[in-house]
Formats: C-alpha cells, sequence, structure tokens
C-alpha cells in the first residue's frame, strides 16, 4: 500500500513541531510547509528548517510578505505586548493577530497538498492556551474545510484533504507532555514573538505571550528542565 502523505504547517514553534512527529508517528509522510512573510521573528524558519531536517520531512518555504499589508505587531512597527495581559483573560484579540494569517497560510497548505498528492492536511491550533485568535478555532477550521474542498480539483472529484488539528483540545502542558512523549527536538523549537539581539545571538524574550504560554506548559510538568526547552535556545544570526 502506498504510504499516506499529509503537509504539516510548521511555523517552527513547539506547537508545530508537536504536529509533525504526530503525522509521522500516524505513519505519514510529511510535506513540511512554512511561510516567510516578513514577520518580526523571522529566525523561526531557521527553527523549522532544523526540524524539518531531524523529522525526515521535505519542506518548503514560501514567501508571503504580509508586512505589505501590516497592521500587526508581528508584521508592522508595533511594540509586542509582554507581561501576559491577554493569558489572563482579556477577552479583545491581541496585537500579534496577523490579518486572516491562517486562513492565507491554510489556502497555500491545501495546494501544496494537491500538487503533491497529500491526503492531509496537519496544522497546530490550539483553541485552549492561546492568545484568542480567531483563525485558531474550531469553527474557523471546519469551514475552512468546507470551503478548501468546494474551491479544488481535489474536493471536486471526492479526494479532498483532511484538515486534522490534533492539538486543538490540547492545554500547553499536554502540548508540552507530548512533544517529550514523541522525542520532538524540543531544544531546535523557536516560538517567541520578539527575539532579543544579544551579540551574535537571537535569544527569546521570555516574556512575550508566546515565551510565557510555552513557559507555563513546562512549568506545570513539575520536571527540572532546561532552559532551551522551557523557551527554545539562543539562535546564531543569520
Ligand atoms: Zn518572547
Amino acid at each position: 500500500m502506498k504510504t499516506p502523505r499529509a503537509v504539516v504547517l510548521l511555523s517552527g514553534g513547539l506547537d508545530s513541531a508537536t504536529c509533525l512527529y504526530i503525522a509521522r508517528e500516524r505513519g505519514f509522510e510529511v510535506e513540511a510547509i512554512s511561510f516567510n512573510y516578513q514577520q518580526r521573528h523571522s529566525v523561526e524558519l531557521t527553527a523549522a528548517r532544523k526540524i524539518a531536517a531531524a523529522g525526515g520531512a521535505n519542506h518548503s518555504i514560501i514567501d508571503v510578505n504580509l508586512r505589505a499589508i501590516g497592521a500587526s505587531a508581528l508584521t508592522a512597527e508595533i511594540a509586542v505586548p509582554k507581561g501576559g495581559a491577554h493569558l489572563q483573560g482579556e477577552a479583545a484579540i491581541p496585537s500579534t493577530y496577523v490579518p486572516v494569517r491562517n486562513l492565507v497560510f491554510l489556502s497555500l497548505a491545501y495546494a501544496l497538498a494537491e500538487a503533491r498528492d497529500c491526503s492531509a492536511i496537519f496544522t497546530g491550533v490550539n483553541a485552549i492556551d492561546y492568545s484568542g485568535y480567531p483563525d485558531c478555532r474550531p469553527d474557523f477550521i471546519a469551514s475552512f474545510a468546507q470551503t478548501a474542498a468546494l474551491a479544488s480539483k481535489s474536493g471536486r472529484e471526492g479526494r479532498a484533504a483532511d484538515i486534522l488539528t490534533p492539538l486543538i483540545a490540547m492545554t500547553k502542558a499536554d502540548i508540552a507532555a507530548e512533544a517529550m512523549r514523541l522525542a520532538v527536538p524540543i531544544e531546535l523549537t523557536w516560538s517567541c514573538y520578539d527575539p532579543q539581539t544579544n551579540g551574535e545571538v537571537l535569544a527569546p524574550c521570555e516574556q512575550c505571550d508566546a515565551c510565557l504560554l510555552r513557559a507555563q506548559g513546562f512549568a506545570a510538568l513539575e520536571l527540572q528542565l532546561p532552559k532551551e526547552v522551557i523557551f527554545g535556545s539562543p539562535v546564531k544570526r543569520a
């Protein structure tokens, strides 16, 4: 029987890396896809490259300049919020939201799935311990699957790709535990939105929502873990 193939959206963070290893565990050959969207933290693409190689996946990096649209702390000169207000119940969608980013990325992932004969798309979206982004929620994912099936040749021919979200109902602690179970190279992942320049290296800021969520997830495991696991490793500047 032919090995099933899946596209995995790989940002280079903990969640998407865990998703890649879940896809591998479920027997899929993986086509990883990452996006250079002129993000503030484009260092995450270095992480994505290393993780794809470690996980035995093909890897495509697609250029989509979302800085031309801006209006986000990740793609414009807007300060990244620090201190975790959005993680303590503040309802507003945070300024790190990038206008319809996941709709754009999922659409391109779907295109790649069709082009490379993949029957599934894995995305590490999470609707529990997250910053409140609208394009990470289950109603959006269900609606996207329907739209993409209608928009594609594969869908119209009855071969619509499944949109799989294995992390959607997990807490960050669940994801951290799952990453450890699957022996994800966690120290290679990059989560921080606001890399700090420290001489020749970029280091996680340890204060943005992405850093704080990740640290909370590992803290809940009550293990003695190195800082490279808790926040990710500093990366040499390109
Ligand atoms: Zn950070």
